[in-house]
């Protein structure tokens, strides 16, 4: 089976990330520019990111990489969930999505989350391998680190030091990902594609 994938993320924290756990695993090819961005009009985390991988094959003829996450929190009944990236709009930027978060969290005593991500390979006769990572965690009050990106700085990973994701990522990438939801479920395709013999 090939091991050489194109990067369907057009978001440059995520593909970072992506070929950071990847490294020595998998090989990746960059995103091409003149792809057009995909629209993220899926139900779910799995339809978003098959629908970001199927735009990739179709335009490069290779296999394709692809990931979908969701910060699932409890308080809100599972939102923004698959919504993450535009919770406070369209066009939201991240600032916005996390002060829309802390706003809606704000006297809640449960604040319980998890983020949630389905990696996906597709090659072009349309097989596939779907991977989930989750890691569940904690809103803080207020925003803490500067690494990472979206709501890392609100989010304290369970069996972390009390850390943010946005405090570890500043320490080193690797601190993010040893127990990240991405880390979680690129190490988990990974090993899948290791064993499987499409
Ligand atoms: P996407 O649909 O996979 O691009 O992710 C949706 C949104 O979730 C992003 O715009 C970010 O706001 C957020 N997000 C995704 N991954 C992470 C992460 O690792 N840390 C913090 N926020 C994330």
């Amino acid at each position: 089976m090939t091991d050489r994938f194109v990067l369907a993320t057009a978001n440059r924290h995520k593909a970072a990330e992506i070929a950071e756990v990847l490294a020595g695993l998998v090989e990746l090819v960059a995103r091409p520019d003149d792809v057009a961005a995909v629209e993220e009009t899926g139900d779910t985390l799995v339809d978003n990111a098959r629908l970001k991988a199927v735009a990739l094959v179709e335009a490069t003829g290779l296999p394709a990489l692809a990931d979908d996450t969701g910060l699932e929190v409890e308080a809100l009944g599972g939102a923004p969930g698959v919504y993450s990236a535009r919770f406070a709009g369209e066009g939201a930027s991240y600032a916005d999505n996390v002060a829309k978060l802390l706003t809606e969290m704000e006297g809640e005593k449960g604040r319980s989350a998890r983020f949630k991500t389905v990696a996906l390979a597709r090659w072009p006769d349309g097989a596939e391998l779907v991977a989930e990572g989750v890691v569940n965690g904690t809103i803080t009050e207020a925003p803490r680190g500067n690494g990472g990106f979206g709501y890392d700085p609100v989010f304290v990973p369970d069996g972390g030091d009390g850390r943010t994701f946005a405090e570890l990522a500043e320490e080193s990438g690797a601190a993010k990902h040893r127990l990240s939801h991405r880390g979680r479920a690129f190490r988990r395709l990974a090993t899948l594609l290791r064993t499987d013999e499409t």
